[in-house]
């Protein structure tokens, strides 16, 4: 890729957020253009927010960008799994016999707007929201969009396209229809749902459960 060039990037979630931090330190024009509310000004949870199990390898991808001690504050140090029973009876699960091992648990909201930030401030970076992709065409090197409030259609033209937009992903499925390349993909839905619950804090503003293990309700169904 030529320096002069212009990339696009549909979706600031995690990957788009951190490729664009990657690509605009090393000199790039970068747009990324996500569906959503900027989640640094909106709650955008919808209670499924779910902290993240991070851990090595996240952590390289944060050396590699030179915010991990930005990071680190964010982690919640995780030393095993606590299981509780259906009689009450917890018993913690180590991940590692080694006590320095250990995985952390952060939110996806806050790693997610820390790596924004980041990118942001870089010159050549810029994002902008409430903007979904509805297609890509690989020939011409656009992208359209469709504006959430004013319904407004945009074309965007780039040099380089990355889609960074998730499971269903607008540019996966362009490739795909556009039956013009041998491509192929297959995909698994989840056979359950989820949902974020949250435990409140004690009255002193400490943890109500053991802080630092992943906690878990096994109940075999
Ligand atoms: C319940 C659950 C728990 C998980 N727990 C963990 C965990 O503990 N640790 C871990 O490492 N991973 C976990 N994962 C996996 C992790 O969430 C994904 O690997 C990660 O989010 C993928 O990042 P991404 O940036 O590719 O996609 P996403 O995080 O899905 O981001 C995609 C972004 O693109 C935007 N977008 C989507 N479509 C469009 C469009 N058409 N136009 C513009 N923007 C669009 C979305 O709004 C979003 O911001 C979990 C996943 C689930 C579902």
């Amino acid at each position: 890729m030529n320096k002069q060039e212009k990339i696009l990037i549909i979706g600031a979630g995690l990957c788009g957020s951190l490729l664009a931090l990657r690509l605009g330190q090393r000199g790039y024009n970068v747009q990324v253009i996500e569906m959503r509310p900027d989640l640094r000004k909106v709650d955008i949870s919808a209670g499924r927010s779910i902290n993240l199990a991070f851990s090595d390898r996240g952590i390289k991808a944060m050396k590699l960008v030179g915010i991990e001690e930005k990071v680190k504050p964010l982690c919640i140090p995780m030393h095993g799994r606590m299981i509780h029973d259906k009689e009450g009876n917890t018993f913690l699960s180590n991940y590692s016999g080694r006590e320095h091992e250990y995985i952390n648990s952060i939110s996806r909201q806050d790693l997610t707007a820390l790596l924004m930030n980041e990118a942001e401030a870089l010159e050549n970076v810029t994002f902008q929201f409430n903007l979904k992709c509805k297609k890509v065409d690989f020939e011409n090197k656009t992208a359209t969009f469709v504006d959430y409030h004013t319904k407004e259609k945009t074309t965007i033209t780039a040099d380089v396209i990355f889609g960074t937009d998730g499971a269903g992903s607008a540019l996966r499925n362009s490739y795909y229809l556009s039956k013009r390349f041998l491509f192929s993909f297959s995909q698994n839905y989840l056979t359950h749902g989820y949902k974020e619950l949250s435990i409140l804090p004690n009255k002193d503003g400490g943890f109500k459960t053991f802080k630092n293990a992943l906690h878990i309700w096994p109940r075999g169904d």
